[in-house]
């Protein structure tokens, strides 16, 4: 009989039921060090005290109106994101998937108004940028698109880092490239900043827009507001998502004034997205971590744990091969199963991330502290001398 949850997920066998911080509070009352923040979602912890009391008072107040109305916690969001990147409008979903979906629709609406015929869009092999018709079509990857077809036309994908696949694959029908500045499912692989800087160029070169995918490696996770920052090179559009709610569902699409240009009155819509609830818990979450003090902070951070991790992948060469990432979003290329390592994280109340690639995910959030990182290191320690004991 199918269980009445549908079963897409398989579960590992524990119900969480508090969270604290870094910390995850099982039914039985086992502590749980959570280097997995929920994928990379929650930025600040569980239960944080001034998340919590932004969502509470906004609770309290107004929790939903629709977008026919003006929504101040939604102009205030948008005013931060604006603000502190290149973007000059903002448009609101619930998901990075839905955020997807109107980068897609943006990008071919931009072509359709100058009355070109460039509706393609090429991506990268390894790719994640949601579940969708539309996401699924974009990545190609064969686990999520058998069965599902026909598949939404327009899509190619370029093996990652050749550059002349690329170059070949951007043509004057390419309405736009769309690119993870930092691959998270793909298993946590930084895209080096001359490849940006030449993306960004062949772009130019064929007027073809830019997405950038922040929907994992945004929000202060590589120790910049934005990835793509590293690199000095800015997109035409990005989708944000996962940390920008601080574990409230919240996405979003910036882009510039030109990009934006097609989504003229009536072309796009959504019920909840840019909701009071969700955008004062946005607004509290960018006042903590749009902060060059706090970004700082991840960075000597990200430097201590990345440290560490590397005296551990020292320490058992035959279970962990490298250490790989950028800020606090860290992965350990794995030498034992990935799979392996993620279960005697849990024997040892350590919760890690498996990715593509044989990697575990390390993406603690971002206000751990020196001992939280510490643990955190003796309890990986601990798992990899189970893997090795087998
Ligand atoms: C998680 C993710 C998505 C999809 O976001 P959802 O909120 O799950 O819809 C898209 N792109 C990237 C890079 C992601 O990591």
């Amino acid at each position: 009989m199918i269980p009445s949850v549908l079963p897409t997920y398989s579960r590992a066998p524990m119900n969480f039921v508090k969270g604290e911080g870094i910390w995850l509070i099982e039914a039985d009352g086992r502590r749980f060090l959570d280097l997995g923040s929920g994928i990379a979602v929650n930025v600040l912890g569980h239960a944080n005290p001034e998340l919590t009391a932004a969502l509470t008072k906004q609770a309290e107040t107004l929790w939903h109106v629709s977008n026919l109305y003006n929504i101040s916690q939604q102009q205030e969001l948008a005013d931060r994101l604006t603000e502190a990147t290149f973007a000059d409008t903002v448009f609101f979903t619930n998901s990075g998937t839905e955020a997807m979906e109107l980068a897609v629709k943006m990008a071919r609406k931009y072509w359709y108004d100058k009355g070109e015929d460039r509706s393609e869009i090429v991506a990268f092999g390894g790719a994640f940028h949601g579940r969708s018709s539309a996401a699924i079509a974009a990545s190609g990857a064969e686990k999520m698109v058998k069965g599902f077809g026909p598949l939404l036309p327009g899509f190619t994908q370029v093996p990652f880092g050749d550059h002349d696949a690329t170059r070949a694959a951007i043509t004057g029908k390419t309405a736009a490239v769309i690119i993870e500045p930092v691959q998270g499912e793909g298993g946590i692989i930084p895209i080096p900043d001359q490849c940006l800087k030449g993306l960004r160029d062949l772009c130019d070169e064929t007027g073809a827009l830019l997405i950038f995918d922040e929907v994992q490696c945004g929000v202060g996770r590589t120790g910049r507001l934005f990835a793509h920052e590293w690199s000095g090179v800015t997109p035409d559009i990005m989708m944000v998502a996962k940390g920008i709610g601080g574990g409230f569902p919240l996405g979003a699409v910036l882009a510039t004034e030109n990009a934006a240009s097609g989504m003229t009155l009536g072309t796009h819509g959504s019920t909840y997205g840019g909701n009071p609830l969700a955008c004062a818990v946005g607004n509290a979450v960018m006042k903590i971590v749009a902060d060059d003090a706090f970004l700082a902070e991840v960075n000597r951070k990200a430097g201590a744990f990345r440290q560490r991790l590397e005296g551990l992948v020292a320490a058992h060469p035959d279970v962990f091969e490298a250490v790989r990432g950028q800020g606090l979003m860290l992965g350990l290329k794995c030498k034992a199963p990935n799979a392996e390592v993620v279960k005697a994280g849990y024997s040892n109340e350590l919760i890690v991330v498996p990715a593509a690639d044989n990697v575990v995910r390390l993406l603690p959030p971002l206000n751990i502290s020196d001992e939280e990182i510490a643990e955190a290191v003796r309890r990986l320690d601990a798992a990899a001398a189970a893997v090795e004991a087998g």
